[in-house]
């Protein structure tokens, strides 16, 4: 503990977002990082509980209070191999986690004001990148064992790292021309600059993974032949399938109308200069945009129109509004269900909730005007229209941000002919991670649906010791 009674005397300090005003102008990164001096001070705030709660917050059980420790005495290098002893990438996790680990800190159920752990995790990373100590690990020896990966988001490049460094010959393939899944074409640039994704593929090349992007396995490249020319093959292939409105709901599918992920990938495309080729561009500038969704990425649609120039954003949510404080005693250490608002909805979003999509209406074109709401009564447990709540909200853009249902299952998954589970996911237990097809494993969302950053990282690091086993016997990599 860096000081016994640092709980007492220091006041949680957090970084803070460049204004609203500027940020919007652009698409860079805009959190205000804390100084050196500032992070070692609030890593002096842990109180090294005896039952570390925020251990098993953490998805992937970051040794957080050995690290807060280190900060706290200046010892960043030794912090930094703490931190990548349980996490591949904290970069990542330090930027876009939502830090389950603070829900479940003691200092959040006591003081309501939790160690600042995702910071910490940030800045001992970004100070290791600063300073070049993280270095390619190259395995000393190799095994001639040979894996594919299919798909390189979280989930697919935590498990190559790992196997790479257990020895074994790794694989990536990728079908996006750029690696990084959701990473790279999901998450705006102005929460995640793409740099963090480049640096890593280059240090695992330098590790000896094998990256083939623009490469589709179920269409260009058969299943099959994975199979036969690899020892092991691991899906990480993400939940793709989008959740859209009802068929019922006239007019879902009209001009005006699109999938969130179609028009984020189109921004992410056009800030890292690629071009859009074929694909009809979708525009937010001087429109009245409505994003149906009150989720993360229902709220990088938020941001992203608003960077693009919408005249008015509105944000919808069928759920009821949360409460603004979690009734802590019931329950603290979990995540709560409590009212959040993002930097995107900061930027200025008019949000509502208990509102459902009964029709959207378009004009002479076709093209959409406006949408037709209905408000919903949540007190039987599932949604009731309320009769005469009926309204317009004029738009002119409608962005689906509604989810995604389950992995795409033509191509890879037929040809694979790996079992599903009742959800539509791969079905495996997160313990060997195996399909129900030898030799194939799945990690990540195509497992468990769509879910974390820092679940997939998870997934991929354990999925990748399941591997090691199967191959090898057994298997030292941490799970
Ligand atoms: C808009 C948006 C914002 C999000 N924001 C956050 C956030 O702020 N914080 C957070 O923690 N999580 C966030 N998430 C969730 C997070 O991004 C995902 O949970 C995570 O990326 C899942 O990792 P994965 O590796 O399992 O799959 P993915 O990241 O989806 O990667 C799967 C990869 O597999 C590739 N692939 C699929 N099929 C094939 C095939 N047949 N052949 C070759 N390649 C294939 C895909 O192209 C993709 O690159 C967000 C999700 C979205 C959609
Ligand atoms: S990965 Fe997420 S939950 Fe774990 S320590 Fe970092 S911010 Fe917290």
């Amino acid at each position: 503990m860096g000081r016994p009674t640092g709980f007492l005397e220091i006041k949680r300090q957090d970084r803070q977002y460049k204004p609203v005003a500027e940020r919007v102008l652009h698409y860079d990164e805009f959190i205000i990082p804390l100084s050196q001096d500032q992070v070692s001070e609030q890593g002096a705030r842990c109180m090294d509980c005896g039952i570390p709660f925020c251990h098993q917050g953490c998805p992937i059980n970051n040794v957080i209070p050995d690290w807060n420790d280190l900060v706290s005495k200046n010892h960043w290098q030794q912090a930094l191999a703490v931190l990548h002893s349980t996490n591949n990438f904290p970069e990542f996790t330090g930027r876009i986690c939502p830090a389950p680990c603070e829900a479940a800190c003691t200092l959040n159920f006591t003081a309501d004001a939790p160690v600042t752990i995702r910071t910490i995790e940030c800045a001992i990373v970004d100070k290791g990148w600063e300073q070049g100590w993280i270095k390619p690990q190259v395995p000393a020896h190799r095994t001639g064992k040979s894996v594919a990966i299919v798909g390189s988001g979280p989930a697919g490049l935590a498990c190559a790292q790992q196997l790479v460094r257990a020895g074994h010959k790794v694989t990536v393939y990728e079908k996006n021309n750029r690696l990084g899944g959701l990473l790279r074409y999901g998450i705006p640039d102005f929460k995640f600059n793409k740099n963090h994704i480049d640096r890593r593929i280059a240090q695992m090349q330098a590790e000896g993974v094998t990256f083939h992007p623009n490469t589709t396995v179920g269409e260009k490249l058969p299943a099959s032949q994975l199979l036969t020319e690899f020892n092991a093959v691991v899906l990480a292939g993400g939940s793709e399938q989008a959740r859209c409105l009802p068929a019922s709901v006239k007019g879902h599918d009209a001009q005006g109308v699109h999938r969130a992920m179609d028009f984020l990938s189109q921004q992410n495309k056009k800030v890292s200069g690629d071009g859009l080729g074929r694909i009809q561009p979708i525009d937010a500038k001087g429109k009245q945009v409505v994003v149906i969704g009150g989720g993360d990425t229902g709220s990088d649609c938020v941001g992203t129109s608003i960077r693009q120039g919408a005249a008015r954003v509105t944000q919808l949510e069928i759920m009821p509004q949360p409460p603004q404080k979690e009734a802590k005693p019931v329950v603290w250490p979990n995540w709560p269900n409590k009212m959040r608002t993002s930097s995107s909805q900061e930027e200025g979003c008019q949000r509502d909730w208990s509102v459902s999509t009964k029709e959207i209406i378009t004009d002479e074109q076709g093209k959409v005007s406006a949408l037709k709401v209905v408000r919903v009564d949540w007190s039987a447990g599932y949604p009731q229209e309320i009769a005469g709540s009926e309204f317009t909200l004029k738009a002119d853009l409608v962005l689906l941000a509604m989810g995604f249902v389950h992995p795409v299952h033509e191509g890879l998954l037929v040809q694979t002919a790996v079992d599903l589970d009742e959800r539509g996911n791969v079905q495996a237990n997160d313990c060997d991670y195996s399909t129900s097809i030898d030799k194939v494993f799945v990690a990540g969302d195509m497992r468990r649906g769509q879910s974390l950053v820092v679940w997939a990282i998870r997934e991929g690091r354990q999925a990748a010791r399941a591997v090691d086993a199967y191959l090898m016997g057994f298997s030292d990599l941490p799970r």
